[in-house]
């Protein structure tokens, strides 16, 4: 059983899918909308992602480049067009199968156990645990306690290199060099990205829990006790 991000801009035909999906045992989630669905696959990574073609805010085919952009979630297209070229170019830009309307929710369930075991069967993602932190590194997401943390691509990038050196003080150079890809640049540009991280990460500078300021030399990322 899977959470999935069903993505169907017709009411009936959501409504009805998620009634069924649900009752074959998947958690469901539904966006009418392509950009509704970007956000929800970025904040929440469902298991397998559904998407309808044919959505009013964005071509389908520029809703699943976007979706590869931020995701590497399975998808498997709904598409009613059924031009073989069409098909080929969907597969080739990260579509991982389709289906052509209409279908059953039986034969999307096949389909979608089928896309899970293949997808599952790969190698673990790239992953960076400290404590309750966890970053996966190919889907660019980091959670804390098992809660997404809504980063800048800045931000991110500044919480996996200290969590890649987790226990060690960073230097303000090197996060400049590493993050930044600066070797000269302005300290108070990670001061800001530091207490934004801070604030997302919920704590403070005076009662650090996994982000320690060493005065005048850097930053360290540590496991709280
Ligand atoms: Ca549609």
């Amino acid at each position: 059983m899977a959470t999935v991000l069903l993505v169907e801009d017709d009411d009936h035909v959501r409504q009805a899918f998620l009634r069924e999906l649900r009752d074959l045992g998947h958690a469901v989630r539904s966006a009418a909308r392509a950009l509704d669905a970007l956000r929800d696959a970025a904040a929440n990574a469902p298991d397998v992602v559904v998407l309808d073609l044919g959505l009013p805010d964005l071509d389908g085919g520029e809703a699943l480049k976007m979706l590869r952009a931020v995701s590497d979630v399975p998808v498997i297209v709904a598409t009613a067009r059924d031009g073989e070229a069409e098909i080929i170019r969907l597969l080739q830009s990260g579509a991982d199968d389709y289906l052509v309307k209409p279908f059953s929710a039986n034969h999307l369930h096949a389909r979608i156990e089928a896309v899970l075991r293949r997808t599952r069967t790969e190698p673990r993602r790239q992953a960076l645990v400290v404590g309750e932190l966890n970053i996966d590194l190919d889907r660019r997401q980091a959670k804390l306690r098992g809660d997404v943390l809504q980063l800048a691509r800045l931000e991110f990038d500044m919480l996996a290199f200290l969590a890649r050196n987790a226990g060690r003080v960073v230097t303000r150079r090197e996060l400049l060099s590493e993050v930044w890809r600066q070797p000269y640049g302005d300290d108070q540009t990670i001061d800001v990205h530091l207490s934004w991280l801070r604030r997302k990460m919920g704590e403070r500078s005076t009662a650090p829990r996994y982000l320690h300021t060493v005065r005048g030399v850097g930053v360290m990322l540590t496991a709280p006790e």
